[in-house]
């Protein structure tokens, strides 16, 4: 008989590790509370409107590619993918920038915009992709359960290249001065949870990301991976239940027999549970947890957010599909989310418009627009303040397209915190997980692996590596590995 796994949660790093389990010879189940997969990345339809509910950058497509070869799949056979050029467009307090998705170009319009900022930028980059590469190479599988894996002669070599010890910010400034361009440097670095200030310099590795590797679009829009995960697991023979929440663990003599449902008990061999880390360890009696709710409550989680989706029945003009509205002051909004928790006077936000590239995500001759208003996870949804940042980003926008883009909102539907909590059981209501600050960084971040019950195992953005949807469906393949190797 194969042993049987039980998976819980179905985003990313959940179908990630349930396809290598099964892939692996054992029987999978996987259990999602939710009545769709994808997690952060499910879809909402309304109205004719497509939305993707959450991630919208599709980047390191490498790590897609390389999922779907080790099922036997062609990427390309699933959903087909566009590079975006424009990679994306950042609107400034004084002009805005339309990316180039091709360097020599992208250079020469940096250069432009802040002259003598560029000297150093291949520089730059070419360290940033030295560190992309090792790190794909050699770091980005280990299970980080302990400092020792890194007493390896690769790593050891690459050391002095890794810029391991240095802040991001400070060491981009060595290359790139601040500025408009420093600004563009620092933003893949939101990506991680944190701010230029408070995450390693190994971490120039997302503007060879950004800059290097590109932006992509899946034709139909993000779910197009959740849809062809999907298609994994049913190829590998996993077992999928939505709408099925797990309560708890039957636990006897140091392991985890079975797991709760709602009025009834599913045994198991072993448990990879990918949903938020602190909520599933709320499960467990606290002498099992790895972590008490203290260590939860010190750590730097990313971002809550405000999420808008929209749906307007006429073109907006002046928009890409990609739009970073840095038109405000960035010190003040990052400082009322890390430092001085509170709304936002003027609000940085982020504004995806995907129909400018797929028609088939709004009615013809409409608009889908997605808006994310990063917000701090010690912040209660206030409705009156939610209100007055609804009001100035669709001010913000009538501005750009140059008319009240209000009387042409056919369909509204917000998202803040509490929905963050009741659909993910989010700790505080991050929506990315926790960041990747130095010191949760590697070894540091959260376990995959409960010291106390030897066949349970974590995945997903809490752990390693990372937030982001790559780094999800990496941890899942780490944390399938780790319990295959324990539950033969
Ligand atoms: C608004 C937003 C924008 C983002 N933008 C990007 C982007 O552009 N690009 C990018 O790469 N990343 C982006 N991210 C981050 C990325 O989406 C996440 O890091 C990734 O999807 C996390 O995957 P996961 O599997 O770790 O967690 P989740 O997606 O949260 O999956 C966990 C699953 O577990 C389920 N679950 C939890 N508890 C239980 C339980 N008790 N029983 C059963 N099921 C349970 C949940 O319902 C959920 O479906 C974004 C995230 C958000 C929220």
């Amino acid at each position: 008989m194969p042993k049987h796994l039980i998976v819980i949660g179905g985003g990313f790093a959940g179908m990630s590790a349930a396809a290598y389990l099964a892939a692996s010879g054992r029987k999978v189940t996987l259990l999602e509370k939710n009545t769709t997969l994808g997690g952060r990345a499910r879809q909402l339809q309304a109205r004719g409107f497509t939305f993707d509910m959450g991630p919208s950058w599709y980047w390191m497509p490498e790590v897609f590619e390389a999922f779907f070869e080790d099922f036997g799949f062609r990427r390309a056979d699933l959903y087909p993918l566009q590079r975006l050029d424009p990679s994306y467009r950042v609107v400034f307090e004084e002009g805005e920038l339309d990316l180039s998705a091709d360097y020599p170009t992208l250079k020469a319009q940096l250069e432009a915009i802040q002259p003598g900022s560029t000297a150093r930028l291949d520089a730059f980059l070419h360290e940033a992709r030295t560190k992309y590469e090792l790190a794909m190479r050699d770091f980005i599988h280990l299970p980080n359960l302990s400092f020792l894996e890194y007493l390896r002669p690769s790593f050891l070599r690459a050391l002095g290249k890794l810029s391991l010890f240095s802040n991001f910010r400070r060491y981009r400034r060595r290359f790139i001065p601040d500025g408009p361009v420093g600004q563009i440097m620092d933003f893949p670095i939101l990506f991680l949870g944190g701010v230029a200030e408070n995450t390693p310099a190994l971490y120039s590795m997302m503007n060879y990301v950004d800059i290097g590797l590109g932006t992509w679009y899946p034709e139909g829009g993000m779910y197009r991976i959740v849809e062809g995960m999907r298609t994994v697991l049913g190829h590998v023979g996993v077992s999928i239940h939505t709408g099925a929440e797990v309560k708890g663990f039957a636990m006897e003599g140091g392991r985890v027999r079975g797991v709760k449902l709602e009025g009834e008990t599913l045994p198991c061999d072993g448990v990879v549970a990918a949903g938020d880390y602190a909520a599933i360890e709320g499960m467990l009696p606290k002498h099992l947890r790895n972590y008490p709710p203290a260590y939860w409550e010190r750590k730097t989680f990313a971002p809550s957010a405000l999420l808008l989706y929209l749906g307007f029945d006429r073109r907006l003009p002046n928009l890409q599909h990609h739009n970073l509205f840095f038109d405000v002051p960035f010190a003040a909004h990052v400082e009322a989310l890390y430092h001085r928790p509170a709304y936002p006077e003027k609000c940085l936000f982020y504004l995806c418009c995907p129909s400018k590239t797929d028609p088939t995500v709004a009615p013809q001759g409409a608009e889908n627009v997605f808006v994310l208003v990063p917000l701090s996870t010690h912040l209660p949804p206030d409705g009156e303040r939610e209100r007055g940042l609804i009001r100035q980003v669709l001010q913000r926008l009538s501005a750009r397209c140059g008319f009240d883009v209000q009387g042409h909102l056919v369909f509204r539907k917000k998202y803040n915190r509490n929905d963050f909590i009741a659909d993910y059981h989010a700790f505080k209501g991050n929506a990315y997980g926790l960041a990747n600050t130095l010191l949760q960084t590697g070894p540091l971040r959260p376990h995959l692996r409960n010291r106390k019950l030897r066949n349970l195992f974590y995945a997903g953005q809490l752990t390693v590596p990372g937030p982001g949807v790559p780094p999800a469906i990496i941890s899942g393949k780490i944390a399938a590995t780790l319990a295959a190797s324990e539950i033969k």
